[in-house]
């Protein structure tokens, strides 16, 4: 195993790489938020307005340490440009799960299906830090173990859609997942776009992250997912390019408003 695979549930040396970056970058980082016993951080740049930029969620699931990676790696990679783009980072919102390699926080709590819930002390907070942003993007990172490649959930409300130029970038390190059926939904070359569905959602059992943000703070939500089984490099270089290319997008949609 190389070392960041070895290190990639190392919820402490992450923060570490964050406080390094964030100092040297010139961008905010912060607790937000207490869980099993870590301090839960988030992390905005001086470029950030309260009504657009794009935001970036990672590690709501510890056992898919290939988004908090690849969101870490991609920020040390553009550490010289970082204050000057939109940004509003939650770098892993699950530090039990990820320390444990497991779905669930420390009390058992799938945090993607808890947020409709006001007894999750953590999802309070993620809901009164964001309670006055507007997003241009929320991009959600996940892995999928049954995955067979790069996939992605694109919400089919605002045009032109952006799943397929993001599944190409990602595309040049990773397969994009052929399956047709991928849980409940149908794929097409690695994109699944659908419209919010209340039912669909009573179905998984609760509120996940991407459709309380689509619902109250982003025009745009896209969930990604990579195959956990894959090595973590490739991994870290599939969700590295979707980041560049969906920040890449963002702003220049804002720059055209
Ligand atoms: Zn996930």
């Amino acid at each position: 195993m190389s070392t960041a695979s070895q290190r990639c549930h190392d919820y402490p040396h992450l923060v570490r790489r964050w406080r390094r970056l964030a100092k040297s970058a010139g961008i905010e980082f912060k607790p937000f938020a207490r869980a099993a016993g870590f301090d839960v951080f988030f992390a905005s740049t001086p470029a950030l307005t309260l009504t657009s930029g794009v935001y970036i969620s990672a590690g709501i699931h510890g056992d898919e340490p290939g988004s908090t990676e690849a969101l870490i790696t991609w920020a040390e990679a553009h550490a010289n440009e970082l204050k000057k783009l939109p940004l509003f980072l939650f770098p892993c919102l699950n530090p039990h799960g990820l320390s444990l390699n497991t779905r669930v926080n420390e009390d058992g709590i799938d945090l993607n299906r808890a947020f409709h819930r006001d007894d999750v002390p953590v999802i309070a907070a993620v809901r009164e830090v964001l309670r006055p942003h507007q997003f241009t993007l929320s991009l959600n990172l996940h892995e999928d173990y049954d995955g067979q490649g790069i996939y992605l959930y694109e919400v089919q409300r605002e045009k032109p859609y952006w799943g397929e130029a993001l599944i190409k970038v990602g595309a040049q390190h990773l397969p994009v997942d052929q399956r047709y059926r991928i849980d409940i939904s149908t794929s097409r070359n690695g994109v699944i776009r659908r419209r919010f569905n209340s039912a669909r959602y009573r179905k998984l059992g609760g509120l996940p992250e991407a459709v309380y943000l689509q619902h109250n703070h982003a025009r745009r939500a896209i969930t990604v997912e990579t195959p956990s089984e894959f090595d973590l490099a490739s991994r870290t270089a599939a969700l590295g390019a979707i980041i560049s290319e969906s920040v890449r997008l963002a702003v220049n949609l804002d720059g055209a408003r």
